[in-house]
């Protein structure tokens, strides 16, 4: 039962110490103010984050989110759960929370494939492609492209054409073009929604995303998927899970807030992106070459040789200053919660000696 929403043995063994203590493991399927609920062996149930938690938590990226396992103390009563810690985050999407520039919140927790969504109804363009991949890397999720509205290109060479130019960029990750709309459209991503495995959707608005959703999990089944409970009067509602389990297998993230994703990348994931500019920097003169106006520059020779695309170029040094403007942000942060840690030690350590000294 648990296997199906994710859980393994380097799971179990980390769960360990938790087990000890009489905990249950139980894994986050949606957030609604502060309280979670959460898909357990035992069925769902709704908690809260343990005082503690929250207290040593430096930010809200050390608060469970939507995908997290976690480790709950369940009231014997049964009337009462209280989340005392998250587990290990394999990979997670992140985007700064609105209002603190800083800070960094988490989205999506434990995605395993990310489908990175575009749609045929438009002129395919590789350098969106090129800037969704960056944030898929950072997430540490498996990038898959999807290319929808497949039934709005009749013309098998042109939808070649799309396939080869996307794949061109892909730096690896396989490329679909599927249709949400035709008969079987969507039947090539099957095979990612193995049981266990979580699956996010990611992309520019009106590329099809919802539709795709609901033709994985199945129109009638997003319906029971919208499982009714009882609310305190005793009314009905329909309580929207952010992440479905598929009752053919696999687990699916749908959030909103994916939908508004900013970067949050690094170097690794731009060299990764880049790997022909990054091949072509070997050959600068100097080892800290920016491939600006730097002389003896390879890259701005293939620029003007012609064999780097000007435009590929340009859109280098564009997500090269996006994320040194956010590496900026993250020191700042960084600096804060050390002046925060220092700060609460200082009181701890001066009320030991006190209560040493009396
Ligand atoms: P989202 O914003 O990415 O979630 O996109 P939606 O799923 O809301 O789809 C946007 C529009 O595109 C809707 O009008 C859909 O009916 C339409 N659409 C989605 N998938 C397909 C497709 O495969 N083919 C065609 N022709 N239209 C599609
Ligand atoms: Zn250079």
């Amino acid at each position: 039962m648990l296997e199906s929403l994710g859980w393994n043995s380097a799971r179990q063994a980390e769960f360990e110490p938790f087990q000890r203590l009489g905990q249950v493991p139980g894994r986050v399927c949606l957030e609604h103010n502060h309280v979670f609920r959460l898909m357990t062996a035992a069925g769902e149930l709704l908690a809260e984050v343990a005082g503690r938690v929250k207290y040593a938590a430096t930010g809200r990226r050390d608060l469970p989110a939507v995908g997290d396992w976690v480790a709950v103390k369940v009231d014997p009563s049964g009337s009462r759960a209280t989340i005392t810690a998250i587990l290990p985050r394999r990979t997670s999407f992140s985007r700064k929370a609105a209002g603190r520039e800083t800070e960094e919140q988490v989205i999506a927790a434990n995605v395993d494939v990310v489908l990175l969504v575009f749609g045929l109804d438009k002129p395919e363009n590789p350098r969106a492609v090129e800037r969704y991949l960056v944030v898929a890397r950072r997430s540490g999720a498996t990038p898959v492209i999807v290319l929808n509205k497949a039934d709005l290109q009749p013309d098998p060479g042109a939808l070649a054409q799309a396939v080869a130019t996307i794949t061109d960029v892909s730096g690896g990750a396989p490329v679909h073009a599927v249709s949400a709309r035709g008969h079987d459209g969507a039947v090539a991503l099957e095979p990612y929604l193995a049981p266990g495995v979580t699956l996010a959707l990611l992309g520019p608005s009106g590329v099809g995303k919802s539709s795709l959703v609901n033709r994985l999990i199945g129109a009638d089944l997003l319906q029971t998927g919208d499982v009714r409970d009882w609310d305190q009067r005793g009314r009905h509602t329909s309580v929207h899970r952010q992440l479905v389990v598929r009752p053919l297998g696999g687990l699916i993230v749908d959030t909103p807030g994916m939908r508004e994703l900013q970067l949050w990348d690094s170097d690794e994931q731009l060299d990764e992106t880049f790997a022909g500019i990054v091949a072509l920097a070997a050959d600068c003169r100097f080892r800290d070459c920016q491939h600006d106006r730097e002389p003896g520059c390879a890259v701005k020779a293939a620029v003007d040789a012609g064999t780097l695309p000007e435009d590929r170029y340009a859109h280098y040094l564009q997500l090269r200053g996006e994320h040194a403007a956010t590496e900026k942000l993250r020191d700042a942060r960084a600096l804060q919660d050390e002046k925060r840690r220092a700060r609460v030690q200082g009181k701890a350590l001066k009320a030991m000696q006190k209560s040493r000294d009396r």
